[in-house]
This record gives structure tokens, C-alpha cells and sequence, in this order.
């Protein structure tokens, strides 16, 4: 009987297996379609500046209207672009899309925004990105300060030289660089002293449960405290609370970004959003994707 049930289990497990490896296989093949489709759009995050209470920033991100299976979060198709190296196509695609929408946004109430956009650390081996990223800007008549570049500490990790050297040139440019999902990673803090690093995110894991676990507060503190001396700002990801909101303005971080203000949404909802002056912690913009 056991060996029964761990035959079934067995079967189980490998019909799991290649459900899985068909639908990746389907997803993979869908995805060599999409850019030429024109199926990925960018949703905008806006981040609130606490000492201003202005909106000067958004955060892109990228969803897939798949002809399909709908509109797709990033976390259902760039590991599987990241694995096939296809991220390098996608992120290009991003790039551009932003300057884009910055070029639209001219003449509208977005038209002081500035747009971070994700760039996965695989493409950042990638030699000629910097160059496109110059190029980009050029052709679309976009200032490279309207532009910044959020990627996580798994950079400071492998291939140090090479990323410092392409991190240097974008900086160099003017682009503006942030760390996402601070305090997450397995790097060493050395990093901060060494690349040219104007934001720190706090990862959401840590803002969460800020108000009511004193490990968090801490850490959350300690992480301000450290960037500020080190002329760093700092961005606290995944607010949803009044609470929240309350004790990150109170231990002076930034910037806040997270459902409490708005969920990430379409450009035209956000240029409507800004134009009504609607976004605001009393307010929320948007319903969770
Ligand atoms: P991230 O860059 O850390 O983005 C923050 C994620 O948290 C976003 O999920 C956002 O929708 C979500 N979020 C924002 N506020 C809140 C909140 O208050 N509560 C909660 N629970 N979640 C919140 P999303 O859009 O699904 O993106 C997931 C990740 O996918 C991003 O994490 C980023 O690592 C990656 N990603 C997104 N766009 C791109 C892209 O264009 N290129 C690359 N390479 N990666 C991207
Ligand atoms: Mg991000
Ligand atoms: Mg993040
Ligand atoms: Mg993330």
C-alpha cells in the first residue's frame, strides 16, 4: 500500500512537473510575441514626498496584456525572461516606453514627473546598455534626470567590477540610481560607500509590521538614519497605513509609496489623478494588481 501511495505520489508530482514545464514552455513562446505585439504596458506608482507632500516621482511597472490569459503581473513572465535572456529585449522596451511617456507628458499636469524604471541585474551585463540608455534619452529629447534606475543589491554581488563601471557611466549621464528592496539582499553595506547611489527602498518586509513590531521599527530607523548621513534619501515601499504613514514622517524618511496613496495604474489614470489633485493619503487612487 505505501509503495502504491508513493507511486501515485510519484505520478502526482511528475504530472505537476510537466503542467508546469508546458505551461512555461507556452509562456516562453508567447513572450517572443509580445514586444513585436506590443502587448506590455507600463503602470505608474506615484511616490509622495513627505516633506513636500508633492508627487514628483512614479515608479513603471510592467504588465503583459496577454491576448489570453489577461493582463499579467511581472512576477508570472521576467523570471522566465530573466532565465531565457529575453529581459535584455524587454527592458530596452521599458527604457523607451518611459522616455515615451515623459515626451507625452508634456504640457500635462505629469509633466514635472520623474519615472524609475526596474532593470533586472542580468541586464546589466548587457555592455551596451548604458549607450542605449544615452541614446534613448537623445532621440526621445528626454533629460537624464528625469529618468532613474532601480535595481536590487543582488548587483553588489557578482560581477562588482563590471556593474560599478556601467553604474558609474549612468551616473555620469545624470540618471538618478536606486537600491530596491533594501535590507533584503545577502550584500555587504560596503556598497553604499562605493557606488553612486542616490536612493535606498526600504523593502516592504520591514514596513509592514513597522508600527506594531519594535525589530522592525528599529531596523527601519537604523536604515534612514544611516542613508541620510550618507546624503542617501530614502524610499519606504508597500505603505498601506495611516499608522505607517504617521511613523516614516515622524523618523523623516522621503518618500512613501504603497496602496495608502495609490495603486500602480494606467498613464492616463495618473495624469487624471494629478490633474484633479485627488492623490493623497485621504484618497487612494486605484485597486490592488
Ligand atoms: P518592486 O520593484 O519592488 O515593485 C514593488 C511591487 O510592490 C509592485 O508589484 C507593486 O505593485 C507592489 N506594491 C506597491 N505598493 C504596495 C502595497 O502597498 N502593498 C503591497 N502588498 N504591494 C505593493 P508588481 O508591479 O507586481 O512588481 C513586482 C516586481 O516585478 C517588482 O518589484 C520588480 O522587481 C519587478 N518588475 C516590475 N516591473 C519590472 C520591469 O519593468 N522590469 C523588471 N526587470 N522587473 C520589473
Ligand atoms: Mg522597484
Ligand atoms: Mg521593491
Ligand atoms: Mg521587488
Amino acid at each position: 500500500r505505501a509503495k502504491e501511495q508513493g507511486r501515485n505520489s510519484y505520478q502526482f508530482y511528475t504530472e505537476g512537473m510537466q503542467d508546469r514545464e508546458v505551461l512555461r514552455l507556452e509562456l516562453d513562446r508567447d513572450l517572443s510575441q509580445a514586444l513585436a505585439n506590443d502587448e506590455f504596458v507600463l503602470y505608474f506608482q506615484p511616490q509622495l514626498n513627505l516633506e513636500t507632500g508633492r508627487i514628483n516621482s512614479v515608479e513603471a511597472l510592467i504588465r503583459w496584456q496577454h491576448p489570453v490569459r489577461g493582463l499579467l503581473p511581472p512576477a508570472e513572465f521576467i523570471p522566465l525572461a530573466e532565465e531565457s535572456g529575453r529581459i535584455t529585449e524587454i527592458g530596452r522596451w521599458v527604457v523607451r516606453a518611459a522616455c515615451r511617456q515623459l515626451t507625452r507628458w508634456k504640457g500635462t499636469p505629469c509633466e514635472h514627473l520623474r519615472i524609475a524604471v526596474n532593470l533586472s541585474g542580468r541586464e546589466l551585463d548587457d555592455d551596451t546598455l548604458i549607450d542605449h540608455i544615452r541614446q534613448t534619452l537623445n532621440s526621445e529629447g528626454v533629460a537624464p534626470s528625469r529618468l532613474e534606475v532601480e535595481l536590487t543589491e543582488e548587483i553588489f554581488i557578482q560581477n562588482i567590477e563590471h556593474n560599478l563601471n556601467q553604474l558609474s557611466q549612468l551616473h555620469q549621464l545624470g540618471v538618478h540610481l536606486a537600491i530596491d528592496d533594501f535590507g533584503v539582499g545577502y550584500s555587504s553595506l560596503g556598497y553604499l560607500r562605493d557606488f553612486p547611489v542616490d536612493l535606498l527602498k526600504i523593502d516592504r518586509s520591514f514596513i509592514t509590521d513597522v508600527t506594531e513590531r519594535h525589530d522592525d521599527a528599529v531596523i527601519t530607523r537604523a536604515v534612514i538614519n544611516l542613508a541620510h548621513n550618507l546624503g542617501i534619501q530614502v524610499v519606504a515601499e508597500g505603505v498601506e497605513t495611516e499608522e505607517q504613514l504617521h511613523f516614516l514622517k515622524a523618523h523623516r524618511c522621503n518618500l512613501v509609496q504603497g496602496y495608502l496613496i495609490s495603486c500602480p495604474i494606467p498613464a492616463h489614470d495618473l495624469e487624471q489623478a494629478l490633474e484633479e489633485g485627488i492623490l493623497s493619503p485621504e484618497h487612494p487612487v486605484g485597486q490592488g494588481l
